[in-house]
């Protein structure tokens, strides 16, 4: 296992007709603004909270949108608390946010963002569109198999949390968009979105954010749904780097989808076929063409690309923007 600092003060409130207890979270005399819609909200939120802390804020916001990767001085943020309504990024229990301007979506990190509480009622979700809930499920997914598809460091604790993550979305991925109101199943998928990304199964292991990376471009440039970007450059990511990732994705296949039979090789093609069909069991398409982007198309998100400096992706930063160019030629 990795060294890891592992550190997440959010206090979570998990339930049917939790919000009652708001009144006790907030500061009786507290001055509140209220940001509404769903997961970029509570991104979008965490950015004005720092936003609105930093001296010189107006007319800086590009600059302030590279907190992460060149970062200027964050002192502090407004502090907030998120009632949830799309069960998907995990932003109600982590500090991170992406956030998009006119022509970048980017993300953001700061120590000061972690949201003070989250309220994490299954029953408020129950009215999102069947589509939101599949994005919702795929993005979880993926949040998940970044942290877990890489290369072994004998992490068994994040490893088995992983795939128990990656089992249950498959149990209640379908029944949770089918029948919204089955409260077992919507909790489920809550509460593993919120784990995939809080900072736990990715503490002490490799991690490999590729996916993201180039999905966000496309989203930037198509205006495609995150989770729908996703799901077209996971499985040709596996495709392109099955022999970097050999070890992790035979794990994969034989302990998530319980493949035991065939080589090697066979056991994780299957696993990625299975990965395609599930996705597609969710009405989630996988392929470029299913999008009507075709080779201009991917020569702009390599242009995006380059121009983000996102030339050396993954677990171990071999992804060049010629091996970017070979996984999304991969994915038409
Ligand atoms: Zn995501």
């Amino acid at each position: 296992m990795l060294n890891f600092s592992f550190y997440n003060p959010t206090n979570i409130v998990f339930g049917k007709d939790q919000i009652n207890n708001l009144d006790s979270l907030v500061p009786k005399n507290a001055k509140i603004l209220i940001t509404y819609g769903g997961g970029s909200v509570m991104d979008g939120t965490k950015f004005i909270a720092i936003a609105s802390v930093a001296d010189d804020y107006m007319g800086r916001e590009s600059e302030l949108l590279k907190f992460g990767f060149n970062p200027i001085p964050v002192e502090g943020a407004i502090p907030f608390g998120t009632v949830v309504t799309l069960p998907a990024t995990g932003s109600e229990m982590n500090n991170g946010a992406v956030v998009t301007n006119e022509i970048d979506k980017l993300p953001i990190f700061s120590k000061f963002t972690f949201p003070k509480f989250s309220i994490l009622d299954p029953t408020l979700t129950y009215t999102l569109p069947a589509t939101q809930v599949a994005n919702g499920v795929v993005d979880t997914f993926i949040h998940t198999v970044e942290q877990y598809v890489t290369y072994p460091v004998n992490a068994g604790f994040q490893d088995r949390t992983a795939e128990g993550i990656l089992q249950t979305l498959i149990e209640v991925g379908k029944e949770t968009i089918e029948n919204p109101t089955n409260y077992d199943a919507r909790a489920n998928l809550v509460w593993c979105a919120t784990m995939a990304l809080n900072g736990l199964i990715g503490s002490g292991v490799p991690q490999d954010w590729t996916t993201h990376m180039i999905g966000h471009e496309m989203t930037a440039l198509f205006g495609l749904d995150h989770a729908k970007t996703l799901a077209v450059v996971q499985p040709a990511i596996w495709k392109v780097r099955k022999s970097a990732k050999q070890e992790k994705l035979l794990q994969y296949a034989e302990r998530v989808w319980n493949i035991k039979d065939g080589s090697e090789d066979e056991k994780i093609d299957r696993a990625i076929l299975k990965t395609e069909g599930f996705f597609h069991s969710l009405g989630i398409k996988t392929k470029l063409s299913d999008y009507n982007i075709g080779e201009d198309g991917i020569q702009k998100i390599i242009n995006s690309l380059e121009k983000h400096g996102m030339t050396a992706l993954s677990e171990s930063r071999e992804v060049t923007l010629e091996v970017s160019e070979e996984i999304l030629r991969k994915a038409l």
